[in-house]
């Protein structure tokens, strides 16, 4: 068993927030006993092979053209080693001001913690279809749920299954996939 789940569950569950209770110690089972890395293996079994943030660039961009075509045009995309995942919320969306001749335009960046560069498709998908909502929703609210089913109907199952990957990286270490 791991201790700090012993010691600290709610520490342990941070990525969890807000998940039934029945939902927490069912995971919190699953990380005792360690399953959740057979689990998820199973049920994905190899990482995305979106290496470079060229690559990144172009899913992004694929998946804009397919469900967002009327927001902001997103004008650069990366994988950031320095993002902290907790801390920005899974990834980050930010619109910087800028003067073009006597234009105010806005450029939209979006960052993906490196360690999407190692996760099944389903995850990367998740984290960028989370980000693309916030081109047009600021706020998790129901809209931007909604906008995110719109892009992926199975969106709040993924959001789970990343955020219980999350849990076991902080409570047993080792990423399950390997970039390919
Ligand atoms: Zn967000």
């Amino acid at each position: 068993m791991n201790p700090s789940l012993i010691s600290s569950p709610v520490v342990a569950l941070k990525y969890l927030q807000g998940y039934p209770t029945a939902t927490l110690a069912q995971v919190a089972q699953m990380l005792q006993q360690d399953k959740v890395a057979d689990w998820l293996l199973q049920k994905y079994p190899q990482a995305h092979t979106v290496r470079t943030d060229k690559a990144l660039f172009e899913y992004v961009q694929a998946l804009k053209q397919d469900y967002l075509r009327g927001a902001d045009p997103v004008n650069k995309v990366l994988f950031d080693s320095k993002l902290h995942v907790v801390k920005n919320a899974l990834g980050t969306h930010t619109s910087v001001s800028r003067v073009q001749g006597n234009k105010l335009k806005a450029k939209r960046e979006i960052r993906i913690a490196s360690l999407f560069k190692s996760v099944p498709d389903e995850f990367l998908k998740m984290i960028t279809v989370h980000e693309l909502a916030h081109l047009k929703e600021k706020a998790h609210d129901k809209a931007f749920y909604q906008l995110c089913n719109y892009m992926e109907p199975g969106y709040h199952q993924l959001e789970f299954e990343v955020r219980v990957y999350l849990t076991h990286l902080e409570t047993a270490g080792a990423r399950l996939w390997e970039a390919s």
